[in-house]
Formats: structure tokens, sequence, C-alpha cells
């Protein structure tokens, strides 16, 4: 790796300091050493020198490399699923320079040696991975996990994601250790007796394809319960993928009378509603559920004003063992990594979201939500960058989706707007073929 980079007469657009210019961004051991404006810098670029990279960004926009909140890496235990190298491999071409991966791994990331194992195992991978650890030991909702001990280990927030903490006094205790181990605990929202055996949302699709329902309150109600604990306790509450009108007026009632509460939305959330489960495709059977357009309107509104401060993929590998069977049996979850930043910017190009608050929602919003350095290229940041090719025109196919998993509704399907390159401490680590 050279010493120096420079990447010249982009659009750099970084909603964390401000920044929305053509401009030349310096880099020197690893970080970011200047940004100049173009149009003024008459720094001579030394083209050819040795120890100096130049990478032309002209006509391309530049972002702080894309921070991604919640995805499931699989390793340990169902790496036929995905590993942290591959899970790394396919964030790297999805544009996102740091990644977090859920403690629904098998052991469950629910002690020091499993965090120690993932951040190894992170090591040689493409971006940086960061362990989320779980809430209760073994996922089971019982007895809280020693949360200083995995914080210590490495641990950035705390999830039981994939299960519901269904013990409002487990959760009330996770919400007061969490704040005074200064990390945020994420909730994966879902009142179990009100989801029973739901499949997908309960509504006029599912009458009419005769599947079980999971109703919007099922998320509501634990969204509303995880507020008032976060209320009572001064926790820091950051609510998982919502998918729901009502837990977008929820969250930002609470956040108008100062709870510590922060949200994120799938990009699925917000492009796909509940009739694309006609058919059957188990590609479009998550957890929460696809839902209706009023809720996807809540959400973009909520994206839009702030409610929703971050967008994450939940990235959820699974082989064709658990996808390609019966509707009601098939596992939960769909891959994101590689097609986030291109759904979301359909919504741009529809008028609905702006440029600024989407790259906000992929970049500095999360990294805040979590208390992460990362999501800015202000001077001195490590040099974790993101180049995309607005213009450019893709197909998501199977071939060529690097996660080891390829259950995604979206192959086949043209997308505009394309991850060019991603360095991480300025360093490439993927450039599109
Ligand atoms: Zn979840």
């Amino acid at each position: 790796m050279a010493n120096r980079v420079v990447i010249t007469n982009g659009r750099v657009l970084d909603p964390s300091i401000g920044l929305d210019e053509v401009s030349n961004i310096y880099i020197m051991g690893g970080r970011v050493a200047s940004i100049k404006a173009s149009a003024s810098d008459d720094s001579p670029l030394e083209e050819g020198a040795p120890g100096l990279d130049v990478i032309d960004a002209t006509g391309k926009l530049v972002v702080p490399g894309l921070v991604d909140i919640h995805t499931h890496l699989r390793e340990p235990g169902y790496e036929y699923k995905e590993t942290v190298s591959t899970g790394a491999g396919a964030a790297a071409a999805g544009g996102f320079t740091t990644i977090l991966c859920m403690a629904n791994t098998l052991p469950v990331n629910d002690n020091q040696s499993v965090t120690r194992y993932i951040l190894k195992q992170a090591e040689s991978a493409a971006v940086r991975v960061l362990p989320i650890g779980a809430v209760s030991l073994g996922l089971k909702g019982k007895t809280i996990t020693e949360m200083g001990e995995l914080k210590e280990a490495g641990c950035v927030a705390f999830s039981d994601d994939g299960m519901p903490v269904k013990d409002a006094g487990l959760m009330r205790r996770a919400l007061e250790y969490s704040a005074g181990v200064g990390k945020a605990i994420i909730t994966h929202a879902e009142e179990p007796e009100l989801v029973r055996d739901g499949v997908m949302n309960e509504g006029p699709v599912s009458t009419r394809l005769g599947l079980p329902g999971i109703p919007n309150v099922a998320e509501d109600s634990m969204i509303a319960r995880d507020i008032q604990l976060a209320e009572l306790t001064g926790g820091r509450l950051h609510v998982a993928h919502v998918s729901t009108r009502g837990g977008v007026d929820l969250i930002r009632a609470a956040q108008a009378r100062g709870v510590k509460v922060t949200a994120e939305v799938a990009p699925h959330h917000i492009t796909l509603t509940d009739s694309r489960v006609i058919g059957y495709d188990t590609n479009a059977k998550m957890n929460p559920p696809l839902r209706r357009d009023g809720d996807i309107e809540a959400l973009i509104e909520g994206l839009n004003d702030g409610t929703i401060g971050s967008i994450a993929t939940d990235h959820a590998p699974h082989s064709v063992i658990e996808k390609d069977v019966e509707f009601a049996c098939a596992a939960n979850g769909i891959i994101g990594l590689e097609t986030a930043f291109s759904l979301v910017y359909g919504l741009v190009l529809d008028g609905r979201l702006s440029l600024e608050r989407m790259v906000e929602a992929m970049t500095i919003s999360p990294a805040k939500a979590i208390g992460l350095e990362c999501g800015s290229i202000r001077v001195g940041a490590a040099a974790d960058i993101t180049i995309i090719d607005l213009g450019a025109e893709w197909t998501v196919e199977a071939d060529s989706i690097r996660s080891r998993s390829k259950n995604t509704p979206y192959i086949g399907v043209t997308m505009k707007g394309r991850v060019q390159q991603t360095i991480v401490g300025g360093k490439t680590v993927f450039t599109a073929s």
C-alpha cells in the first residue's frame, strides 16, 4: 500500500462535516490528511511519484465508507451460509467499510471467547468487522450476559437479535447495565404471543394466500415497551429493522420527550410490500415481514425527518437448504450488503429521499447510534472511503454475488448507482470490474 493516496475531482459528500463539493482527498498513513476543493487546489499531485497513488474520481460520488450496524455473518457455526471473510467481501463490494455482526451464531456470542474468535477472523477480513454481544446467555432470554466482559473483549453493542427479549424484567436490567457500560441495546421488537405461527404480514394478502399473519401490533407493542423501559432506566435503546407506521410514530414521540432511542430501517422494508409474497417466493419471507404501502410511506417519512436515523441491511444469509422449501418452513431474511446502496438510491431517483440524507443514514448516523468512531472523512479520521458511480446501471446476477448465500429477491433486477471502489484505512479493498 502506498503511504500516500489522493482521490481527485470527485463530488465529496460527507454530511458529518457538511461537505458537498468537488474535492481532492489526501490520505497519509491510512488517515485523511486534508481535503481541498479541486477548483482551488494548487498542490502539485506529483503524478507517478513513488509511493503516491492517484485515484481519479472525476464524475463520481465520494462518501465516507458505508457503515452497516446490522449483519449476520454466521461464523462460528454456520459457515456454509457465510463466514466473517465472505461476509466482509460482500460488504466491501457493497461499499461498506465497517459492519457489525449479530450474536446469533453457534455458539452464541455471549462470552469473551466467541467475541475474540470473531475478532480473530476479522483481522484478515476486507472490512472492519465489529461484534455485537448477546443480551442473554444463549439468546434464551433467561440470564443476562456479562456485558462488561463482552465490552472488554470488543463487543460494541448488545442484542438478542433474531429473538425478542420476551422478559420485560430482563430487558429492564439489560438497559440498566448497558447504561453502565455506555453501550446501546439493540431491540428486535416482536411480541411472540402476537406473532405465534405467523409467517407474513397480517392483512388482505395473507388472507388471500391463506397464510398465518403477523400483525403490526406485534412490533408496535414491543417497541412501546422497550421505549418505556429506556425511559425508566436512562439506557440507550436502538430499534432494529422498524417496519411499521406505528413504530415510527412511537419512536418519534419518544425522541421528542428526550428518550435515548434511535432506529434503523432495512432497504427491503422501504422497497417491497407484502404483495411480493404472492407466488410464495421464500425470498420475500423476513422478520419483521414485508408490510404495506402505508407503512413504507411512514418509514420513508421517518427517514426524511430523522426519526429513523439509520439504514441497516439485516444481511441474513441462508442456503438453499433453508430457503428452497415450503413458504411456512423457510428461514427468515435475505442477503443485503451488495444491493443496499443501489436499492436506497432508487428512492433518491424517485425524489422520495435526498441523497444527503441517504448518505447520512448509511454513514455518520449509524456510527453515532452505536457510538463508533467511523462514518466521517473529517481530517484525521481513518481513510474509509467509498467511490460510487451514480450513473452506472447494473443487474443483480447470482453468479456475481460475493456473499456465500444467494437468497435475495433482487436477482435479475437492474439497479442504478454502483459502488466503484471501496477503501479501508487508505487501502483499496474492492474495485468494480
Ligand atoms: Zn432482527
